[in-house]
């Protein structure tokens, strides 16, 4: 590869695509596992894990503010 522009692109697509699929289809950072959209009881929408009893990840509108597991 001899342009000097393509490393970056590439990895700016790479973050691009992570940062979409952490949106679209959010995983529980402890159980590696994909969470659901679900409405708690007091009407706030959350990402629910499934895993074992099943507990909430965070709440839905949040996960721009919180980093896929890893990125560090
Ligand atoms: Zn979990």
């Amino acid at each position: 590869m001899t342009d000097p522009a393509a490393p970056g692109i590439a990895g700016a697509a790479q973050e691009t695509v992570r940062a979409v699929l952490w949106q679209v289809w959010p995983m529980c950072p402890e159980h590696r596992t994909g969470v659901r959209m679900d409405a708690r009881a007091d009407d706030r929408a959350v990402w629910w894990c499934r895993a074992g009893v099943g507990h909430e990840l965070v709440e839905v509108g949040e996960l721009a503010q919180t980093p896929p597991a890893g990125s560090a």
